[in-house]
Parts: C-alpha cells; sequence; structure tokens
C-alpha cells in the first residue's frame, strides 16, 4: 500500500496545526456519517441540530488532543534525527565518524565478492605542531580545512570519515590502484593548500596517506590494517607521501 504510505509522508511533513486540523477533520467527518446514519432512521426530525451538535463537539475535543498529541510526536522524530545524526556524524568537521565509517565501508565489504574498492588512511603530519604554536583553536580550524580538502578531493560516492584526532579515512567503491593514486595526489595537493597562523602563512600542511586494496573475501578490519601499515611506512618514509602495497612512493 504505497500510496497510503506515501500519504502518511506527506500528513507528517505538514505543520502540527494543519496535521491537527486534518484530524479534526475526518473525526468531525465520520461523526456527522454516523450521526446522519442513526438519526435518520431514529430521530430524522431533529437530524439538522443534531448534525451541527456533532461538529461543534467533534472540533472541540479532536483539536487539542490531536495537536498535543501531534507536537509529541513530532517533537520525538525530531529527537530521533539528532540522535541519529549525532551517533553518525563527527561533530568537529560534519564528516561520518569512525562507527559510521566502519558500518557504511563494512556493508560495501560484505555484499561484494570480489574486490569492493580502496581505502585510504590519510593523517596530518606534525599536527601537534599546529597546535603547540597557534593554539587548539587553530588547530580545530586546520581540521575543519582539511576534512574539506578531502571532500573536495574525492568522488561523490567515497565514503569520508574523521577516524581519529587528525586521522581520516576514504573508502572508495570499486576503485582500483590507479585511480586512488589520482584521488591520493588530488588528496594530497588541496591539503597543501589549506595554510594555519596569522594570514595562512604559518605551517603548510601536508599529509601521510596509507592506501590499500580490497583483496577478494578479505574484512574491513584486515585492508584497514594494510592501510595503517602503509601510513606507517610513509611517515617513516619522511611524511608528505602516500605508500600503498607492495611498498613504493607515489607522491615525493
Ligand atoms: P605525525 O606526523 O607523526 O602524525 O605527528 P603528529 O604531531 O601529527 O601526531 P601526534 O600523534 O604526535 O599528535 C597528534 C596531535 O593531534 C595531538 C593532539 O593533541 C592533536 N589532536 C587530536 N585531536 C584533536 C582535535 O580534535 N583538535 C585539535 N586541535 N587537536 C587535536
Ligand atoms: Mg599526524
Ligand atoms: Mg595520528
Amino acid at each position: 500500500m504505497s500510496w497510503l504510505q506515501s500519504a502518511f509522508d506527506r500528513f507528517f511533513k505538514l505543520r502540527i496545526w494543519q496535521q491537527a486540523c486534518f484530524v479534526t477533520l475526518f473525526s468531525m467527518l465520520a461523526a456527522e456519517t454516523l450521526t446522519l446514519v442513526f438519526y435518520s432512521i431514529f430521530f430524522s426530525e431533529r437530524l439538522l441540530l443534531d448534525l451541527v451538535l456533532t461538529a461543534l463537539i467533534t472540533t472541540v475535543i479532536a483539536y487539542p488532543i490531536s495537536y498535543v498529541f501531534l507536537r509529541k510526536t513530532a517533537m520525538v522524530a525530531e529527537l530521533v534525527a539528532e540522535l541519529d545524526m549525532a551517533a553518525t556524524t563527527d561533530f568537529l568537521t560534519g564528516l561520518r565518524n569512525r562507527r559510521d565509517f566502519m558500518r557504511i565501508a563494512g556493508e560495501m565489504i560484505s555484499s561484494t565478492v570480489s574486490s569492493a574498492g580502496v581505502v585510504l588512511i590519510i593523517d596530518v603530519d606534525h599536527f601537534k605542531r599546529i597546535n603547540d604554536r597557534f593554539g587548539h583553536a587553530e588547530g580545530d580550524r586546520v581540521l575543519v580545512l582539511i576534512a574539506e580538502a578531502i571532500r573536495q578531493s574525492v568522488r561523490a560516492n567515497d565514503v569520508c570519515a574523521r577516524i581519529g584526532g587528525e586521522e581520516f579515512a576514504v573508502f572508495m567503491p570499486g576503485a582500483d590502484l590507479p585511480l586512488a593514486h589520482t584521488i591520493c595526489e588530488r588528496i594530497a595537493i588541496t591539503c597543501r593548500l589549506v595554510g594555519c597562523g596569522a594570514n595562512d602563512v604559518g605551517i603548510s600542511t601536508t599529509v601521510s596517506i596509507g592506501v590499500a586494496v580490497h583483496g577478494p573475501l578479505q574484512s574491513l578490519d584486515e585492508v584497514i590494517r594494510e592501510a595503517d601499515t602503509m601510513l606507517y611506512k610513509a611517515k617513516q618514509g619522511g611524511r608528505d607521501r602516500v605508500m600503498h602495497q607492495p611498498p613504493r612512493d607515489i607522491v615525493a
């Protein structure tokens, strides 16, 4: 009964007073119909008066009651939406949080028999220095800009998240290594454009990226572990670079 569902959906998009009016009108029509049926049989001489009285009584009772209940229902729906947002979103950057990343990427991986795509783990280089030199608030601002740079660099259906303090993850469904290279280069370049400090001329922000291609039957945890190992190698190799399995420098 999809028409009924869509009617309900449209109803709950109305303002509360409009919903209450609809419920009242519906109650009134139902009451009038019953009055019409019974009174036309038993008390036909006072039918008109009773129709008016029924309409009045239904309105006085149905409107306030339906308004209060519908308002409560709307508040609960709003709270559920807020909770859902808080449970899935990183409050600082607006990207997905780690939990949501694991859920979505995990579902994508489990529904694929062959390679599901590529995982990137991105870590801001020497981020502590930014905090130490410019303060935590400036560090936060840089994280927001880095998140935006990542979001702008990936494809529309790639899944981006902040999975730790200054660590981000991207899952690229259906991607292969050459495509991952292109995206990583784009991320590296756009992140470098993020300035910090007075007039954005302080420390330049570089990132190190670990890349792992999902192998058939591999779990998400395994791919992330591989990408983490590659990130560690990128850090060891001098930072500001991308490494993938088998280890190879992509951006020097
Ligand atoms: P590396 O190149 O090895 O990654 O060095 P790093 O300084 O980036 O890494 P390290 O792990 O030493 O420091 C990370 C810093 O990130 C320390 C922590 O205070 C800071 N940090 C974590 N979360 C946040 C946050 O939400 N906001 C800010 N401003 N700083 C954060
Ligand atoms: Mg770091
Ligand atoms: Mg880190």
